[in-house]
């Protein structure tokens, strides 16, 4: 059906908006994921599978389809993303990870892992104690980096929801390269190399569930 065109008269007066009347629109907050290891990582050209766990399941690449569910569940209440890889082909260093959120300024640097026994760092390996934790760097002296804890808190919580915890859910950590930036938050989702965990790990309808329960504790914190 054709629209009645509609004329308006040059002499017609224009509607006049005060300046002071705009609304002026928070920009929305702008969220950098990272799936942790992949190509590059550690050494140029060289792919970096990170844990290797049940059905042989690399960490790159599950990260990687972790991460694309959270930037999805972010982007359904209006946030911006940015992922600092695409693929698992995408040659991506440690330190353009930090990079990347330094250039824009990111809101939250997250990235995301899943443990492992064998993990270099583990502060508790052993076989029983399984489960969720999240990492961030205790840092005074900016606003910025103060608040790493309490994203790392609340995404904490909210995966007690979905997962175990680890006995201690939320560690400062000083030595991992990406939480440099501020504010940032490590998730190591579950163990990768445990049956239990890695039964959700593995389960597309749990990482969606996850993944929204860590979408909306992230967004509670603007
Ligand atoms: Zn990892």
């Amino acid at each position: 059906m054709a629209t009645p065109a509609v004329a308006l008269e040059s002499s017609a007066p224009r509607p006049q908006f005060p300046v002071h009347a705009a609304v002026e629109q928070a920009a929305p907050p702008l969220i950098v994921i990272d799936p942790g290891h992949g190509m590059g990582n550690k050494k140029p050209g060289v792919f970096d599978p990170g844990i290797v766990g049940v059905k042989n399941t690399r960490e790159a690449e599950l990260a990687l389809e972790y991460a694309k569910c959270l930037q999805l569940k972010l982007l359904g209440q209006g946030t911006e993303t940015l992922l600092t890889r695409l693929g698992n082909d995408d040659p991506c260093p440690l330190d353009l990870r930090v990079k990347l959120a330094k250039t824009h300024k990111a809101d939250l640097l997250v990235s995301i892992h899943f443990n492992g026994d064998a993990v270099e760092g583990n502060s508790a390996p052993d076989n029983k104690v399984k489960g969720c934790e999240v990492l961030y760097r205790s840092a005074v002296g900016t606003p910025a980096a103060e608040r790493s804890i309490y994203f790392a808190r609340a995404v904490a919580e909210a995966m007690g929801e979905n997962i175990r915890l680890r006995p201690k859910p939320v560690v400062d950590r000083q030595d991992l390269y990406v939480l440099r930036y501020s504010p940032s938050i490590l998730i190591e989702v579950g163990f990768l190399d445990d049956p239990e965990d890695a039964e959700l790990l593995l389960s597309r309808q749990w990482m969606n569930l996850a993944m929204g329960c860590v979408a909306r504790a992230i967004l509670a914190q603007f």
